[in-house]
């Protein structure tokens, strides 16, 4: 940049020099200018006009400007293409002001830091995260400034990705040149925008009176945070992320709720592709979803979720993606709904009274940022007004499990209720001055001017009477418009009738408008009483707006309350209307499903269709192999097992006929081949990375849910892996897993190891056709009918027909696996030796000889000496032993 030879330019360029990562809005009169690369970033992005502007000397500079009233439509859009928009107001009034007016940045917008409606999605937060590392320990601090929640989590390192996922940040605080290893998972998110900030802005001592200052804390110990213990970590994420919000809003922070602390430990952390592969809240479909990624249907949020209010929506969705593990809060919670579930009367009404009940912790955040327009004030009165009534459902259901605190907690708000129901009218516009705001007898100043100007409407529609009259002139009209206030209107025609006091204003064709000494008096007083209403009303407004904003922490609990009331009674209405039941939680090991089903496909089958399956996992059997021809229903059975293990850990009913479900730590799913181009891996190196991560993560109170592994790479070199990571969670994890395979090798792993059960979904052949039962039954599958499946989907029949032969010759070898693998050796050594199998004479496959056996081979025995025959023997064992 160069060429500040205005002094206004060099205003400019002095506030830009602070918000260099930022585009600076300027203010200058109706239009906020943007100049230089924020002027051709603009308009790129926002298709305006490019201009330069002469900058008095010789250098142009470039400009583009958008209209105040039109800024709101810009911004969001800026801010969804992930820039940071600082807004740059004149801070005093330009009739006042001494040379150039004064200007300050009043605000900077950011995609995680975002107020407006528009830029915000009703059912989600709008999560801003910092993340802080301090040896083993990883802070996240993350906040929704549109609803005040403010969340403080330590997390183990490999935990990080899936915690700091679980928030679904807009935007992410780290200190610069911060390593962020084992999170690029979350960093390759669509729109996520990486805000680098000083090192020394995370320091926790400094953090630790931010965050006792701002919380107006005696210290942090009340909140598990005390200098000793192990949270300095999220103390320096915490106060970071106070600091830069602060800096995002220099007229204020944001109403913050005091911190909740979650230590590692007491949520399951949910990584990335159990989250995808299980379709909790985003369908895998997605990339063929028209509606975007807003769009729930195919997950299993988008069965649970019957809330009714914008809170509740949120708190499902955070309830769904942080599933716990503590028995007696998850009972407290099934007790919850399972009491709303005998109570259907009350849970009807409640659910009644909070339809409608509007988004009352972002408008209570809103009011106290003073954001709040009429129509928000009055949306949170009616909506506060509703408390009564839910209140008295509540008891009716009675106080079990998480309603006994609701209960304790309850405040209906009366007396704010009151102040603003009494003070707004019914329906108040959105902007002051539209129309009334305040009711009328709230006060007598403004019922008074409200009078005066009524009566001086009144009067100048008198004057209209009188003056036909007095002039004889019929189509005589008073009217009114801006720039010239009221005028009596009188044709051409009618013009040599006017008596001499009419002063003409404006010449129309066909028409002359005028002015009378009576009409202005009553437009003086019209327009002062105006005026004056509207300065009136304004301060009315603000000082209700101000006195709710300083209740917001008690609205935020109310929000709260209503939120998890919402979720309980959409929890008991879905097990009602879908006939789930209670699981039985408690916290050993096994897992016993009777009559499971999958939540999410069999709504999209006709009622009562989908075939029910029992799986069982103990001790002793822990391990089941699942094969079964493709089409069968392994994926399903797969998933609804997750599925049903994770409903039941964020409190909710499951789908079956009895659940009884040991708590897990950890439901691991690796689904098929899925390509992760943006992370520029190849599918198997994508495959065998997840693989990896649960191998080295997995404990033995996990659910491992394997849907084919290996399948990116060569035939045995994938059953060996899928044999050998089978083995290693059979005997080195022992946890509960379920492996679908087409591997049908694997099956003869029930010789070895003791905990492996095999099961398959059965299919039934009648005549040349199969026909899918969709069942679980014991025992391994023999064929896979994937060619059957082909034939099915469309292939030439020749490729059927040479498909069935190439399968009789490969089938033809009566190999048996399991003899030649024993758990030490693997696949890559099952050839050992003779004349070379069908799949060799098919040409597919050629394992390479043993050396030793090359050489065995080349001796001839009859010219051996005895002691030739022992020194060659000795040679070729240590040979074998030293491989
Ligand atoms: P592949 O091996 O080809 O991946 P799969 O065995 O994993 O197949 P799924 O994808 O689970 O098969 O199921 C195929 C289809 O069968 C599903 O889309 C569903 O419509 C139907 N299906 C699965 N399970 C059931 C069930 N229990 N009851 C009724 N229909 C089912």
């Amino acid at each position: 940049m160069s060429g500040a030879s205005t002094p206004l330019m060099q205003q400019y360029l002095e506030i830009k020099g602070r918000h260099q990562d930022a585009i600076l809005l300027f203010r200058m009169g109706d239009f906020y200018e943007m100049f230089y690369e924020d002027a051709e970033t603009a308009s790129r992005v926002l298709g305006l006009t490019l201009t330069s502007r002469n900058n008095g000397g010789a250098a142009s500079v470039p400009l583009a400007g958008v209209p105040v009233k039109a800024v709101g439509d810009y911004l969001r859009r800026l801010v969804q293409h992930g820039f940071r928009v600082a807004v740059c107001e004149q801070i005093e009034d330009p009739k006042l002001a001494k040379g150039i007016v004064k200007r300050a940045v009043v605000e900077t917008i950011t995609p995680g830091a975002a107020f407006a409606d528009d830029l915000l999605e009703t059912h989600r937060n709008n999560f801003l995260c910092a993340l802080h590392c301090i040896g083993e320990h990883y802070g996240i601090a993350a906040a929704d400034v549109s609803t005040g929640t403010f969340e403080l989590v330590l997390a183990a390192a490999a935990d990080v990705e899936a915690t700091v996922a679980r928030f679904a940040p807009r935007e992410l605080l780290v200190a610069n040149g911060s390593t962020l290893v084992g999170i690029d998972g979350v960093l390759s998110g669509d729109g996520l925008l990486l805000t680098e900030r000083e090192g020394w802005e995370f320091d926790p001592s400094m953090s630790r009176d931010e965050l006792t200052r701002h919380f107006k804390l005696h210290s942090l110990d009340g909140i598990g945070l005390g200098v000793d213990g192990d949270g300095d970590a999220i103390v320096g994420a915490g106060g970071a992320l106070l600091r830069y919000m602060r800096e995002l809003q220099p007229g204020g922070l944001p109403q913050l709720s005091r911190p909740t602390v979650e230590r590692a430990g007491s949520v399951m952390p949910l990584d990335d592709m159990t989250r995808r592969n299980l379709e909790l809240v985003e369908s895998l479909r997605r990339e063929n979803d028209v509606n975007g990624a807003g769009d729930r249907s195919g997950t299993l949020l988008g069965v649970l979720d019957r809330t009714q209010t914008p809170m509740g929506a949120r708190l499902l969705r955070q309830w769904l993606l942080a599933p716990l593990k503590d028995e007696t809060l998850l009972n407290a919670r099934l007790d919850a709904v399972a009491a709303a579930g005998t109570q259907s009367m009350a849970r009807r009404a409640l659910r009644e009274a909070l339809d409608g009940t509007r988004d009352v912790e972002r408008l209570a955040s809103k009011a106290a940022a003073g954001r709040a327009v009429p129509r928000d004030l009055r949306a949170l009165g009616d909506s506060l007004g509703k408390l009564p009534l839910v209140h008295q459902q509540l008891n009716a259901i009675g106080t079990h499990g998480v309603l006994a605190d609701i209960s304790a907690a309850w405040d209906n708000c009366a007396e704010l209720a009151a102040a603003i129901l009494e003070t707004l009218v019914e329906r108040p516009p959105l902007a002051l001055g539209d129309s009334a705001t305040i009711a009328p007898g709230v006060d007598g100043e403004l019922d008074e001017l409200r009078e005066l100007r009524d009566g001086g409407r009144d009067a100048i529609a008198r004057i209209q009477t009188i003056e036909r009259e007095r002039t004889g002139i019929n189509s005589l009209k008073v009217g009114y418009n801006k720039v010239f206030g009221y005028f009596i209107e009188v044709t051409n025609a009618n013009r040599h009738l006017i008596p001499d006091d009419y002063q003409r204003r404006q010449t129309l064709t066909g028409a002359e408008r005028y002015v009378t000494p009576p009409l202005k008096e009553y437009e003086e007083k019209v327009l002062t009483a105006t005026e004056r209403i509207e300065s009136r009303e304004r301060e009315l407004f603000e000082h209700l707006r101000t006195q709710i904003g300083n209740e917001v922490v008690r609205l935020q609990g109310v929000a709260r309350r209503l939120a998890q009331l919402d979720v309980v009674t959409t929890l008991a209405e879905v097990a009602s209307t879908e006939g789930y039941v209670r699981p039985e939680i408690h916290a050993g090991f096994a897992m016993d499903i009777v009559g499971g089903r999958h939540p999410v496909v069999e709504r999209m089958m006709p009622r009562d269709t989908f075939i029910p399956n029992d799986v069982q996992l103990t001790d002793d059997a822990r391990l089941i192999i699942l094969t079964g021809p493709n089409m069968a229903g392994k994926s399903t059975i797969l998933r609804q097992i997750g599925l049903i293990q994770l409903m039941a850990q964020i409190g909710s009913f499951v789908p079956a006929t009895r659940a009884r479900l040991g708590i897990v730590d950890r439901v691991f799913t690796r689904v098929g081949a899925s390509d992760n181009l943006v992370r520029g891996q190849s599918t198997f190196m994508v495959e065998m990375s997840e693989t990896s991560a649960i191998l080295h993560t997995a404990t033995d109170r996990s659910l491992v849910l394997l849907d084919e592994i290996g399948r990116g790479t060569s035939t045995y070199d994938g059953v060996s892996i899928a044999w050998a990571v089978s083995e290693h969670l059979h005997d080195r994890v022992g946890c509960k897993t379920v492996f679908a395979t087409h591997y049908h090798e694997l099956t003869q792993l029930s010789e070895t190891l003791p905990a492996l059960r095999n099961f398959n979904v059965a299919v039934r052949e009648v005549e040349d056709r199969v026909l899918f039962l969709h069942r679980l039954q014991p025992g391994g599958a023999d064929r896979s009918y994937g060619i059957e499946v082909g034939r099915l989907a469309g292939l030439p029949a020749q490729v059927i027909e040479r498909a069935r032969r190439v399968l009789q010759t490969l089938e033809g070898d009566g190999d048996h696996l399991a003899q030649t693998l024993s758990p030490q050796t693997g696949p890559a050594r099952r050839r050992p030796s003779g004349s070379p199998d069908r799949a060799q004479q098919l040409g597919l496959f050629v394992a390479p000889p043993h050396p030793v056996l090359e050489e065995m081979r080349a001796i001839n025995t009859d010219a051996l000496t005895p002691l030739e025959a022992l020194s060659r023997l000795d040679a070729l064992v240590k040979q074998v032993r030293n491989a």
